[in-house]
């Protein structure tokens, strides 16, 4: 939808809105906002709310700290009465110095940049996420204790899936705010759930992520659980992925498609995909953000451990379904839901266009189970965040498609994270090693 600022002066004055909520994202990934009462609406529309941006993750270290909330006219909604039964509309906004320049430390401008390069070769690039998570019962406190809302597993009917309703509800409060949903269903843990919706050009959709995380924490509220994305909350069962769909298109066709070739997958897609494969291990530190990331990144789950493409094995960092023509697409697999999702398709849209450029080869698709390979023939993701942080460090077509500021922030934070976490002496430790 379009809107000028009349259309929507017009429309909150119709629906009785009371406060303007101005939405951005931090460095790591959360959503962050300040709300202006209706009579400000001119402050907001004519982007003059400003903020301290030295208490944002990812946004201090910087000599000024005052910078200014651009809204996106496009991403404006009136929020559903699920979330909230205030009349608040929201807009997305992006972060501008006093000097009328775009911040370079905003991820949502590191993934408008990465659009630009896509479009100066011709490109647009579609993403279809595939966010998973799970719903943990609270206590009398409402904090969400460590057990899961149902004990069902993969495609369970209730009343074995006690998420049915909530998954419901969340299918319904998006699509009162323009969401084009497609399917819902109980994944393979206690408790785990995945809600798709329609893939969209990549802007619309990292923004789309960010509000179905935060419809989908608000509806579970509603239903007294906790919703988390959290990659692997529980010890030996299936983690939460984000698999993106993504798919070139160049004037209205499909990149991707190739109907003179023997598997109709065409060069580009071949260039793009190995683009990806080459810089894997440090786009692991944008798509694998934490520690906790690479317990999910182990054989035997569905998740990939393997730096490899495949036709159907989802042992494989990269997937590529059987639709051909305009959904000839493929699957990235090791992304987790607490990536954020800005620099998460910045990277693999920046690495993906290198191999454009370079015309890298993905090697062939791998038909092996790559869990069961056990000697190196085969490139593994990396086993912990230092790993990725290290090989992000080393590769100059991350850290340029990052920009100087994201790049070096970024890796201070996530090695401080690393080490704090290192120094814990957890309960796994206690138990085995008490006894000495
Ligand atoms: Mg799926
Ligand atoms: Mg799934
Ligand atoms: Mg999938």
């Amino acid at each position: 939808m379009t809107y000028t600022k009349e259309s929507i002066k017009q429309i909150v004055n119709e629906e009785n809105v009371e406060f303007v909520r101005l939405e951005f994202t931090d460095m790591l990934g959360d959503t962050k906002n300040v709300e202006l009462p209706i009579e400000e609406i001119d402050t907001a529309l004519n982007n003059e709310a400003m903020f301290d941006s030295s208490s944002i993750s990812g946004f201090s270290d910087i000599q000024e700290s005052d910078m200014y909330l651009y809204p996106d006219l496009d991403t404006f909604l009136i929020l559903p009465q699920a979330v909230d039964n205030d009349r608040i509309a929201r807009f997305i906004c992006d972060i501008y110095t006093p000097e009328g320049e775009p911040f370079e430390g905003d991820p949502r401008y590191i993934l408008k940049r990465a659009m630009q390069q896509a479009s100066d070769s011709g490109y647009t690039v579609n993403v279809g996420p595939e966010p998973e998570f799970f719903l943990f019962k609270l206590n009398d406190e409402g904090y969400p204790i460590r057990k899961m809302n149902d004990r069902a597993g993969y495609f369970d009917a209730s009343p074995k899936d006690k998420g049915d309703n909530v998954r419901r509800d969340i299918v319904r409060t998006l699509k009162k705010i323009g969401f084009e949903m497609e399917a819902s269903h109980h994944e393979v843990a206690e408790g785990q759930h995945e809600i798709n919706f329609r893939y969209d050009q990549m802007l619309k959709t990292a923004d789309n992520i960010q509000t179905f995380k935060n419809i989908v924490k608000e509806v579970a509220t509603n239903h007294q659980y906790h919703a988390t994305f959290m990659p692997k909350p529980v010890t030996g069962g299936n983690g939460s992925g984000m698999h993106c769909n993504l798919s070139l298109f160049k004037g209205g066709n499909s990149a991707f498609y190739d109907n003179g070739s023997s598997d109709e997958l065409s060069e580009t897609m071949k260039h793009f995909m190995a683009g990806i494969l080459h810089r894997a291990s440090g786009i692991a530190a944008i798509t694998n953000p934490n520690v906790n990331s690479y317990k999910r990144l182990v054989p035997g789950y569905e998740a990939p451990v393997s730096v490899a493409w495949s036709h159907s094995n989802r042992s494989c960092m990269i997937r590529v379904p059987t639709t051909r023509g305009m959904g000839t697409r493929f699957e990235v697999r090791n992304p987790d839901p607490t990536a954020n999702p800005y620099l998460t398709l910045a990277v693999l849209t920046q690495a993906g266009l290198e191999g454009i450029r370079h015309k890298m080869d993905p090697g062939e698709a791998e038909s092996r189970n790559l869990y069961e390979v056990t000697d190196d023939s085969v490139p593994t993701l990396p086993t912990n965040l230092k790993e990725a942080l290290q090989s992000l460090k080393q590769d100059e077509v991350l850290m340029d498609a990052l920009g100087e500021h994201t790049s070096r922030v970024y890796i201070e934070e996530k090695e401080e994270e690393w080490t704090n976490y290192s120094l814990q002496v957890s309960q796994w430790e206690l138990d085995h090693y008490m006894s000495k």
